[in-house]
C-alpha cells in the first residue's frame, strides 16, 4: 500500500505558512513504512529539531481506480479515520527554498499515524466531520471536512489520473490550521465529532 497526501487543502493553513491557495490539489507520498497504528508511542527521530503534528482526515480506498470518473468517484473509499502527517518543517523549509523535493520531511519512518477505520456509512455527512487535535490537554488544531478545497471525490479523481488507486491505499486529505511543534513528552489526542480515535505519546 502507498500513502497519498494532500498539502493545503485548508485555505487558513496555506495562508499560515504563507503558501499561495492552490487551483489543483497538491500532492506528495508516503512508504507504508510511514505508517504507525495502534496508538503507539512515536519517538522522536534525531534529525530534526522542529517536528510539527498536522492533524488529517483519512480515507481507506477500496478498490484498484485508474481514471476515475467523478460520477463513481464516492465508490473507491469505504473508511474514514483520523491521521497525523507529522513533517519535520526545519528540513521541510530548508528544501522548499532550495527548491528541493519534500520526502525527508515527510515521508520518514512513522511519520503517518493513523487511527482505526470507520465504515464512512457510519458518519451522517461526509463533509460536516469536527475532527481536533489535543496536545496535553490543550485543543491546538480544529477543522471541519466543510472547509476542504478540494473535495474526498476530486481527490479520487485526480490523484487517480496520475497515479493508479489500490484497495488499502490511504489518503491523507490535508490539514486545518494550527500545526505547531510537538516535543518529547507530549501527549496527543485526536477525535472525530466526540469519539476519540487518536492517543498516543511522543518519546
Ligand atoms: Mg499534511
Amino acid at each position: 500500500m502507498k500513502i497519498i497526501a494532500i498539502g493545503r487543502n485548508y485555505s487558513e493553513h496555506a495562508k499560515e505558512l504563507n503558501n499561495p491557495i492552490p487551483i489543483k490539489p497538491v500532492i506528495f507520498l508516503k512508504p507504508d513504512t510511514a505508517v504507525l497504528k495502534d496508538n503507539k508511542d512515536f519517538y522522536y527521530p534525531e534529525f530534526s529539531n522542529d517536528i510539527h503534528h498536522e492533524i488529517e482526515i483519512v480515507l481507506r480506498v477500496c478498490k484498484e481506480g485508474k481514471h476515475v470518473n467523478p460520477k463513481f468517484a464516492s465508490t473507491y473509499f469505504d473508511s474514514i479515520g483520523l491521521g497525523i502527517d507529522f513533517t519535520a518543517r526545519d528540513i521541510q523549509s530548508e528544501h522548499k527554498t532550495k527548491g528541493l523535493p519534500w520526502e525527508l520531511a515527510k515521508a520518514f519512518d512513522h511519520s503517518a499515524p493513523i487511527s482505526q477505520l470507520k465504515p464512512k456509512e457510519e458518519f451522517e455527512d461526509l463533509y460536516n466531520l469536527d475532527f481536533r487535535l489535543e496536545k496535553n490537554g490543550e485543543i491546538v488544531q480544529k477543522g471541519n471536512t466543510k472547509d476542504l478545497l478540494f473535495s474526498f471525490e476530486q481527490i479520487i479523481v485526480f490523484v487517480s489520473q496520475y497515479i493508479t488507486l489500490r484497495k488499502g491505499d490511504l489518503i491523507y486529505t490535508g490539514t486545518p490550521e494550527g500545526v505547531g511543534p510537538v516535543q518529547v513528552g507530549d501527549h496527543l489526542v485526536g477525535y472525530i465529532g466526540d469519539e476519540k480515535l487518536l492517543d498516543f505519546k511522543i518519546k
